[in-house]
């Protein structure tokens, strides 16, 4: 089999298990277990870097710091966003190299950067912040917030008010160059949760804003970078599907970036979960020829190499 150069996506399921509590001991054992698929990749030949989400993590970060509000300081979101790239990228750090020594491959570096992503200030997403991060709050406490910290405070489906974050489309990797001097020797984390929104000020200076980037697509921008050959999209179902959560369900197998678009357009893919996946893979699969996007689980990650399982996206 000819070695591909891929960039992985790992979602929210490779980080922590549903309905255990979130702990960090618990997310090393979950990402320990996400590891022994990954290292699985490698030991096939393959060179990769890592993406991962961070949702639930910059969360309980975010709420962290809040709730200490009246002893500490509170972190802006890009704090939080960097914090949690920290962490997780500790654990992956850590699981993988731990998987790759029982495959006889403890030579092979990981490290993770901690990345910032460039958005356009004239995104229209700023115009019309929808992410929810961080906990429920009274309609006082909400102005309150808005007043004292700038928040964008929305009302969420009757169960109190939430802060809303924009979320903009990734441009630009900052930290791109790292990732292109140490692609060929190491294992590299980057972009965790998208990445640290950051916008541009004049050359050579950013500065962080409260925003989220969608990890799938700033996955595909690494790809597309990079020039990798293929983008593998691992999450908690083997195939996107049509028809998604009825009798007449459908998994998709090999379909053309022509019918991933038709079947986007007809609302197959839900809006937040498989619908940037579905988008992300189409941006690198159009982008060159030879590029070939795959959405499966974390645990078909080795099988799905061969072509038999996932949804396979290209041309
Ligand atoms: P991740 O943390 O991996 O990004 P998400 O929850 O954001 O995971 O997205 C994956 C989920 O999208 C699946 O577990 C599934 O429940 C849901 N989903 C929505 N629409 C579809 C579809 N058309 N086909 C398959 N899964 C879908
Ligand atoms: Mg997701």
């Amino acid at each position: 089999m000819r070695h591909h150069k891929i960039v992985v996506a790992l979602g929210g399921n490779a980080l922590e298990e549903n309905g255990e509590k979130p702990t960090a001991e618990n997310q090393w054992k979950t990402i320990r277990k996400a590891a022994d698929h990954l290292a699985e990749i490698s030991a096939a030949g393959h060179e990769i870097a890592i993406v991962h989400g961070n949702g639930p993590q910059i969360g309980r970060i975010a709420l962290a710091s809040e709730a200490a509000a009246d002893q500490v300081p509170v972190m802006p979101f890009d704090v939080c966003g960097a914090m949690s790239q920290g962490y997780i990228g500790y654990h992956i750090q850590q699981a993988m190299k731990e998987a790759l020594a029982e495959k006889k491959l403890e030579r092979i570096p990981v490290v993770s950067l901690i990345t910032q992503v460039v958005v356009d200030k004239t995104d229209p997403a700023f115009q019309n912040p929808v992410k929810p991060i961080g906990s429920f709050c009274s309609r006082e406490e909400a102005e309150r917030l808005e007043q004292e910290r700038g928040y964008i405070m929305k009302e969420d489906a009757g169960r109190g008010y939430r802060r809303v974050v924009p979320s903009p489309r990734p441009r630009e990797i900052v930290e791109f160059e790292t990732l292109r001097r140490l692609w060929d020797s190491t294992i590299v984390i980057l972009c965790g949760g998208g990445g640290i929104p950051v916008v541009r000020e004049k050359e050579g200076s950013f500065r962080g804003i409260a925003a989220v980037i969608d990890k799938d697509l700033a996955a595909s921008l690494t790809a597309r970078s990079i020039g990798a050959d293929m983008l593998m999209i691992l999450t908690q179902v083997d195939y996107a599907a049509i028809r998604f959560g009825t009798p007449d369900q459908e998994d998709l197998h090999h379909i053309t970036c022509e019918q991933a678009k038709k079947y986007k357009e007809e609302g197959h893919f839900a809006a937040g979960s498989m619908e940037p996946k579905i988008q992300a893979a189409i941006e690198f699969a159009e982008s060159a020829p030879g590029r070939r996007a795959v959405i499966t689980s974390l645990e078909k990650a080795g099988q799905a190499l061969d072509g038999e399982i996932g949804t396979w996206i290209e041309g």
